[in-house]
């Protein structure tokens, strides 16, 4: 294939990815878009065998057979809640291929700027890998889920950077830089907890894409360059997304301390961790008639609704509210779940119609006037704490108003605290009328009500 073919097809392929983002943009397309940039990048790689005339390389071949199999064995073994792990897990090695493209190609006879664009695709690729298998780990609750603060953190993660950087510059050894890169990943992600880690999952996204766009520059690729570009512009438009979502910094929260939720200020003093139940605040003879003269309902689904598989049983819920006259809309906070669109995911598996599903700064203003809040395993997202307890990690982000509703009935499995560990007072207002136990019973004895 000549050059000049193998960038017009290129061309073509990249522009395929982009127009599969374009449609993932919208929820009706999303399915169409995954399918597009998939087409996409197998263009891409289709291409690459065919100008590097590796179709006849048996090895690769076969690695890419493995590579398949695994992957496709890893698909369709993983629960909605494997999901967000997988992601995680899936950016780490898209950051480790890149570094190891890399690392294989190098050689004394590349042009200097081939040779540096190398070497920092080596530490990019390097440290997206295990700052991605710390995030999977805090994800798959093998890690410590808080922030995780060593003495002089910042000085440690200044130092290595410091050290990655003059190990380019002055003494460029891949395997040394291999390593620095590796523990400055690693200590940078387990830093980041509680409510903050969407954004450092997007964070790494966007640089296992840097990655493969800085390899692209190293190994003379423009098709791999481009696509990299993409991935890397995509997942830092995402990470600006979710930090104004959030109402957050992205170098605060790389470089933040936190605190604990007994330092912070404003938090209301339950214990975390302890789920004492708290009795039902309305009489439990009121709840089948708060539920029945409800006209117009809201539900807020959160990562308990994931847990319990609740989402037929919600939309199960849903339908018999509208038999009986009342409308019925799912308030989705932008962090809701474990990963990005988490919510949508689910609610779609069961056939909810998108409409009825509302972002937060669209549905917030509407929470005062409803009738009813049904919550479904969600916390942090509905955590009054987040407007007045400085210093805890989720002070500032926006929450779901739903303290503002007539009445809310929280499905949730007991009155612990959030993913963030910051105590809710949701769960002693006197509005607030407690479901707890597993959200799906919860849902089937609200049913009932209704029946
Ligand atoms: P939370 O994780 O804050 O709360 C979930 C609630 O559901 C908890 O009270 C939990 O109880 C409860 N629960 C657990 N199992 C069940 C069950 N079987 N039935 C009913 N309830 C159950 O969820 P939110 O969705 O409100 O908030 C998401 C949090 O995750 C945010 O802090 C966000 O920043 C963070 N996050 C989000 C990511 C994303 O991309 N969306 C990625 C990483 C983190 P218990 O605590 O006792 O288990």
């Amino acid at each position: 294939m000549t050059e000049k073919m193998y960038f017009i097809l290129g061309v073509v392929a990249v522009l395929i990815v982009l127009a599969g983002i374009v449609l993932m943009s919208r929820v009706r397309s999303a399915r169409a878009g995954n399918a597009l940039g998939a087409v996409g990048l197998v263009l891409a790689v289709v291409l690459m065998l065919l100008k590097q005339q590796l179709l006849s390389n048996t090895m690769l071949w076969t690695a890419m057979a493995v590579g398949l199999l695994l992957g496709a064995w890893m698909a369709a073994r993983v629960s909605m809640l494997g999901m967000p792990q997988m992601v995680a897990l899936l950016n780490g090695l898209g950051g480790l291929a890149s570094a190891l493209v890399v690392y294989s190609v190098k050689t004394p006879a590349s042009s200097p700027f081939e040779y540096y664009a190398g070497l920092l695709a080596l530490a990019i690729g390097m440290v997206t890998f295990s700052g991605s298998m710390a995030a999977a780990g805090k994800l798959a609750r093998l890690l410590p889920q808080r922030q995780v603060v060593l003495p002089g953190h910042s000085v440690l993660s200044c130092g290595l950077l410091l050290l990655m950087l003059l190990t380019i510059a002055v003494w460029p050894q891949p395997v040394i830089l291999g390593i620095l890169s590796l523990v400055f990943g690693w200590i940078f992600a387990i830093r980041v907890g509680g409510a903050d880690m969407p954004i450092t999952i997007s964070l790494l996204n966007s640089t296992s894409g840097v990655a493969g766009g800085v390899a692209g520059i190293a190994i003379g690729d423009p098709v791999l360059t481009c696509i990299g570009a993409v991935v890397g512009a995509s997942g830092l438009l995402l990470t600006q997304i979710m930090c104004r979502a959030m109402n957050r910094s992205l170098l605060k929260i790389l470089f933040s301390t936190g605190s604990t939720k007994s330092e912070a200020k404003g938090a209301p003093a339950a214990e975390p961790g302890a789920a004492a139940p708290t009795e039902a605040k309305a009489p439990e003879a009121d709840l089948p008639a708060i539920l029945r003269s409800a006209k117009d309902v809201i539900i807020v689904p959160g990562y308990g609704m994931a847990l319990a598989q609740a989402q037929a049983a919600v939309k199960t819920l849903a339908d018999r509210f509208a038999e009986l006259g009342a409308k019925v809309r799912y308030a989705i906070h932008p962090v809701a779940g474990r990963m990005p669109g988490h919510m949508n995911v689910l609610l779609c598996e069961v056939d909810v119609p998108y409409e009825q599903l509302h972002e937060l700064d669209d549905i917030n203003p509407d929470f005062a006037a409803c009738d009813l809040v049904l919550v479904v395993g969600a916390n942090d997202t509905i955590n009054p704490a987040a407007n007045t307890a400085e210093g805890t990690p989720i002070y500032g982000m926006p929450v779901l108003a739903v303290a503002e509703a007539k009445w809310t009935v929280v499905c949730n499995l007991d009155t612990g605290p959030g993913y963030a560990g910051v105590p809710n007072a949701i769960y002693d207002s006197p509005k607030t009328i407690l479901r707890l136990g597993d959200a799906k019973e919860s849902l089937k004895q609200l049913l009932q009500m209704l029946n």
